[in-house]
């Protein structure tokens, strides 16, 4: 394709997503596709011969499109917001454009020093020390996971240069809760935990851990001769975006010498409005912290934001050598790869910057305000209305409910919980997600994608009631 052939086509394409994106409101947010349906329209064997570029582009209107559930939809209030506004998809084009890979600062300064730029506006923007220095990351998954290897290698004093793990005579404890991401119990099996030693600790009422059971286990774990290592607590839970009280958990850490790290994926955007910054009351007491810009804040996925205070040490555990990176500056600069597990490193800074400055830090708190203010005014709404729960508190922009008709209750109950979102969701009309916790099944509206008003809120309630009153 010639420079003159993609300028065309990246013209028609970027037509085509701005229609799209006018469009969008009255397509259903989910399909109707079936297990099967995308590849049956997709022929088994690769073309033979050069395709011309319109015949792609027309398999977006007949593949693709007619077969995706649209998180940007404004009536979708499924998972959790991952909002892709249109500076940091430009952003991402141009990422993506450059084909530039950050091996170091040498390979691409300018990838870099944006990096450098942009996790420092996010740092100051959520009201964060000096002490912190942050990086990007693909996923929350992945923060998490290096985390929990800095934490294995504290405590460890760098069992990693020696036999690691397989030379340990006590095994080495993680403590988390049912709050928390499933990624916690996946990075800690994958930093060679294991199962056996990832402790769920006891949650309240609030689904937040509870510091007093956190202790115990600890207690339990050192009078039993093993070795407590790390606590991962949740500011933002995946089921209902509970709070775990992190001054508290921050100083039974300090006191047993643990690692705490803290995943905000979900709320560590709203930290940049300062109403909500109580839920980081004690984060200076922890080691490590992940925010998804890829979630509510509106950067395209992906675009993890991972925070350390001590980057030397992650520094330690993390960085290769060879010969053929170094370069002359390597004195004077970060050469980022040390910070994560891959060594290519995409321009990922571009679409936050893009973002931050498109939409200036007003533009992105008011947005988060707006998301708050629907989820406070729907919770309202869900209380008063007879049979109905509200299942959790509502610190964000989560609202857990439960329809609960008279007489119905165990199985029965979840059943209908999970039948009605269910039939919801297929109706395109609006998509929700149903979730269990600990009481049983309930369904998790979740509010924020970018064009989601009021009145889109007040439509799926509607059709809520519709579908579980009355089948
Ligand atoms: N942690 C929390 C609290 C989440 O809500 C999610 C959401 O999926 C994750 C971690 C995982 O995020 P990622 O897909 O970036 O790994």
């Amino acid at each position: 394709m010639s420079p003159e052939e993609f300028r065309r086509f990246g013209h028609q394409l970027i037509d085509w997503l701005a229609d799209h994106q006018q469009r969008l409101p009255n397509l259903p947010v989910q399909p109707p596709t079936r297990p099967g349906d995308v590849r049956a329209l997709i022929p088994e064997e690769p073309p033979q011969q050069p395709e011309p570029f319109d015949a792609i582009l027309a398999d977006l209107d007949r593949v693709v499109a007619p077969n995706l559930t649209w998180w940007q939809h404004p009536r979708f209030f499924g998972f959790f917001p991952s909002n892709a506004l249109n500076a940091g998809i430009l952003g991402d084009l141009v990422s993506t454009g450059l084909g530039v890979l950050g091996l170091s600062w040498q390979a691409a300064p300018a990838l870099t020093e944006i990096e450098e730029v942009v996790t420092d506006w996010l740092r100051r923007m959520a009201g964060l020390s000096a002490q912190w220095t942050g990086a990007i990351q693909d996923t929350a998954s992945t923060a998490t996971l290096v985390a929990l290897l800095c934490a294995r290698e504290r405590t460890t004093g760098f069992g990693l240069a020696g036999g690691g793990l397989q030379a340990e005579d006590k095994p080495l404890i993680v403590y988390t809760s049912a709050g928390s991401h499933s990624s916690v119990e996946k990075g800690a099996l994958l930093a060679g935990f294991g199962r056996d030693n990832v402790r769920m600790v006891a949650i309240d009422e609030a689904r937040a851990m509870r510091p007093d059971a956190l202790a115990a286990a600890i207690a339990d774990d050192r009078a039993a001769g093993r070795t407590p290592c790390a606590i991962v607590a949740a500011v933002g839970g995946t089921a209902t975006t509970s709070v775990d009280p992190l001054a508290p958990i921050a100083a039974i850490a300090a006191r047993e010498n643990l690692w705490l790290h803290v995943d905000a994926a979900m709320a560590g955007s709203a930290m940049i409005l300062p109403e909500c910054r109580w839920m980081f009351d004690g984060i200076e007491g922890a080691d490590s912290l992940v925010v998804n810009a890829h979630k509510w804040l509106g950067a395209p996925f992906d675009c993890s934001l991972a925070y350390v205070r001590d980057e030397a040490h992650l520094l330690r555990v993390m960085s290769t050598n060879p010969s053929y990176l170094a370069s002359a500056v390597d004195s004077e600069v970060r050469n980022l790869r040390d910070t994560g597990i891959p060594l290519g490193r995409r321009f990922r800074a571009l679409k936050l910057w893009f973002l931050i400055r498109e939409q200036g830090v007003s533009g992105l708190q008011a947005r988060l305000r707006r998301d708050i203010a629907n989820a406070q005014a729907l919770a309202e709404r869900v209380a008063a209305t007879p049979d109905w729960q509200v299942v959790a508190p509502v610190p964000l922009q989560t609202v857990c409910v439960r329809h609960v008709p008279e007489g119905l209750m165990g199985d029965a109950l979840d059943a209908h919980n999970r039948a009605w979102a269910e039939a919801h969701n297929r109706s395109g009309l609006a998509f929700v997600t149903a979730a269990r916790i600990e009481d049983g099944w309930m369904v998790r509206v979740s509010i924020g994608a970018p064009s989601t008003e009021w009145e889109d809120v007040e439509a799926l309630w509607a059709a809520m009631r519709r579908f579980a009153e009355n089948g």
